[in-house]
């Protein structure tokens, strides 16, 4: 298997610490608001990473964090802090905040059918476990006490800025970087930063240091290394966390442990909106529900995800998610041309070793996608063609087996189904109210979508 590695700028062969174990860190959300279209791409991306490893036989232990502290609205540890802006804007406490968007990131990663993680560790259950990294970066002398927090002097660090190839010389003239006149270097950034006076923050903490709160580099190193230890396997993020977030990470690491903390730094690129496709024309970014409501399957967005190449994004617009639904859709009905049981049918070997080679080469997934319709149309028998697509899925993670059972509604839901669809084109609420109560008695549920209603079996 081999991984594009942001560390050497080269595919590398992957080489686990141990051998049939994987560790995995995922830079995770920050809770301030709905996750969009955008933000989910990632992980979408990231659990077909941990999907390919399972398939290849490699236990993964995989962590995301939850971002639930502030983090500061620009890179330079200054601005506004995201959660209590957001908390400002829906008069909600900041922790009522976190605990609404969690959950609505969570039902996302259902809806789109991505792996729950091992370990998702928020921010800030982890307020001891950043204070003590801090006092061992201190302990090594990589800090200083400026009147606004503790800063990690990046001039200790003699690589620091070579996992991005920074120009520090650029950043020194504060192209980049804002200068803090009391920063000692214009890269250097906060571990841990001081409240302000007079001023009660929602979110802040006792620290050596005094009343405050963690700098929003700090966490990933230390919810990493607690659950993966000093040296773990596979980190991964945005590419636009490369310039400054894992690179102070990396920094972090050296200051407390004396080593960067991962072997394979992979970063995805992102999503782009297609024309005048931007947005909503309410002018937020789709989310997932936006997705539903619009009566797409989740997973249509999933497929059209498997398109894209992790390390270049995608162009997301509506017409090309319908696209990806109608193929998700002939995928699907592939089964109808089998009669039997797929899992007793074999999987075709030569095709199965394409795919391994396919995944493989730094998950290359729009030419898995390519093998799937190769497949799809081959000359197999339609058992074997099943069980073998069927047997990729275990990776692509579009759920092809589960539709079967949920399309399978018996004739009798069927009808009684219609009865009630036109009993709503009456109006008449009664009837239709009492034909949903015979459904519900019978083991199904019905969901009314703006123009149609869909029927499934409650679970
Ligand atoms: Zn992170």
């Amino acid at each position: 298997m081999k991984f594009y590695n942001t560390l050497t700028r080269e595919k590398q062969e992957f080489k686990p610490i141990k051998e049939n174990e994987v560790g995995i860190y995922s830079c995770g959300p920050t809770v301030y608001s709905s996750p969009h279209i955008g933000n989910m791409y990632a992980y979408v991306c990231w659990d077909v990473l941990v999907r390919s490893l399972n398939y290849l036989g490699y236990k993964t232990n995989w962590v995301m964090n939850i971002t639930d502290v502030g983090h500061l609205t620009s890179d330079a540890d200054s601005g506004e802090d995201k959660m209590e802006k957001g908390s400002k804007k829906e008069g909600l406490s900041v922790w009522e905040i976190a605990k609404k968007y969690e959950n609505e990131f969570l039902e996302n990663l259902k809806e789109l059918n991505i792996k729950t993680p091992w370990k998702m560790p928020r921010a800030t259950d982890h307020i001891n476990e950043q204070i003590e990294l801090i006092k061992k970066i201190e302990a090594n002398g990589f800090t200083y006490k400026i009147s606004d927090g503790i800063y990690f002097d990046t001039s200790k660090f003699a690589d620091y800025g070579k996992f991005a190839n920074l120009n520090l010389e650029k950043l020194r003239e504060g192209a980049r970087v804002e200068i803090n006149e009391e920063k000692k270097n214009p890269a250097d950034f906060a571990l841990w930063k001081f409240s302000p006076i007079n001023e009660k923050r929602q979110m802040e903490w006792e620290s050596p240091w005094g009343m405050g709160f963690p700098g929003w580099h700090i966490e990933c190193t230390a919810m990493s290394t607690k659950y993966l230890g000093e040296t773990f396997d596979i980190h991964t993020g945005g590419e636009d966390h490369i310039n400054v977030h894992h690179t102070n990470e990396i920094a972090q690491g050296f200051g407390a442990f004396g080593h960067n903390t991962a072997h394979y730094w992979m970063h995805n690129a992102f999503i782009t909106f297609a024309g005048s496709k931007i947005s909503k024309s309410s002018g937020g970014l789709y989310t997932v529900k936006d997705l539903i409501d619009l009566d797409f399957d989740p997973l249509a967005y999933r497929y059209l995800v498997l398109g894209s190449h992790y390390r270049k994004g995608m162009e997301f617009s509506l017409e090309n998610l319908k696209v990806a639904e109608n193929a998700l859709n002939r995928l699907r009905n592939l089964r109808v041309e089998t009669h039997h049981d797929a899992s007793l049918h074999k999987i075709n070997q030569a095709f199965k070793q394409e795919f391994v080679e396919k995944i493989g080469d730094d998950l290359a997934m729009p030419e898995v996608l390519a093998l799937v319709w190769k497949v799809a149309k081959s000359d197999l028998n339609p058992e074997e063609k099943w069980a073998t697509i069927l047997d990729f899925d275990k990776v692509l993670g579009l759920n092809l087996n589960k539709e079967i059972a949920e399309e399978e509604i018996p004739e009798e839901i069927l009808k009684l189904g219609e009865e009630r669809k036109e009993a709503r084109v009456n109006k008449n609420w009664t009837e239709s109210d009492r034909l949903r109560e015979i459904i519900k008695n019978k083991g199904y549920l019905v969901e009314d979508l703006e123009n149609t209603c869909k029927i499934k079996p409650i679970k």
